[in-house]
């Protein structure tokens, strides 16, 4: 019996001599293991289809209880994000973190959804890579069920104050006034707390990227001044609330290393020339 079907391709892993094991993201069915006969040989013409962040319709047989992979074709390519080095990094990090947070034989087409949308944002450049990376970051809590609660502040119930307060662990506000109170009474045992201080603006933009349609959480506008605390507290939420590290993650870290150890390369040489 043979089986159609549409997914993302969030993960492929050696199996056995030459095969290939698949983690494939489906809408209905969540995520499905799928093996790939040869998937390592250039041969297979299914091959291309089957590689990490391809959509791809796929048809599977089953085989000694498995589905094995007949035909797959791309339905949707992101080819430009392969031509860039950070750009892959980010598209392997967000199926890394899909693969996380998605299980099988349940409905995951939000968060395939949200994938799709993320790649494809990244594919024709429609934003800066690090605004991508951290508003899908934040998005992935709010579909995942641990969205920060971003409405008002969980002690007196107040909408706004100049600066309110996120206690990440807990995933609640507080306003500047009751953070006050707050402060001078000691901490509840075993309470870790971080604190994340968000302005009016920055602020204003996590709930949108919390609360919008799916389709435009990415429509935002965050001036630059806040650009670099929006990056660190999307990622340090969702890890904290993940309680996970991610080699993709600190790979595209170490990216960010690089061209300051070349400039510093370069300096060393042009001193040693000069
Ligand atoms: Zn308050």
């Amino acid at each position: 019996m043979l089986f159609r079907f549409k997914g993302l391709v969030l993960s492929e892993n050696p199996w056995g001599e030459s095969d290939r094991i698949l983690t494939v993201l489906t809408a209905d069915a969540g995520k499905i293991p799928v093996l790939l006969k040869g998937g390592a040989s250039l041969k297979n013409k299914s091959a291309s289809a089957c590689i990490p962040f391809c959509y791809s319709e796929f048809v599977t047989a089953d085989r000694g209880g498995r589905p094995w992979v007949r035909e797959a074709s791309e339905s949707e390519s992101f080819v430009s994000i392969r031509k860039d080095l950070e750009l892959t990094s980010t598209a392997l990090y967000i199926c890394d973190i899909a693969d996380d947070v998605c299980v099988e034989n349940s409905d995951e087409s939000e968060m395939l959804q949200l994938v799709l949308n993320t790649l494809y944002a990244l594919d024709r450049g429609l934003r800066d890579r690090q605004e991508i990376k951290a508003a899908f970051e934040l998005r992935t809590a709010a579909v995942c069920g641990f969205s920060p609660d971003l409405v008002r502040c969980s002690v007196c119930g107040r909408g706004q104050s100049e600066i309110m307060y996120l206690d990440v662990m807990d995933g609640v506000m507080q306003c500047s006034e009751c953070r006050r109170r707050q402060n001078a009474l000691p901490l509840r045992e075993g309470h870790n707390m971080l604190l994340f201080q968000l302005e009016r603006p920055l602020l204003d933009v996590m709930r949108y990227v919390c609360y919008a349609d799916a389709k435009k959480f990415l429509s935002f506008e965050l001036p630059e001044i806040y650009r670099e605390r929006f990056y660190t507290y999307c990622e340090k939420y969702l890890l904290n609330h993940l309680e996970k590290n991610f080699r993709t993650l600190d790979f595209l870290h170490s990216l960010k290393a690089l061209p300051q150890i070349r400039s510093e390369n370069t300096d060393t040489q042009n001193k040693g020339s000069g």
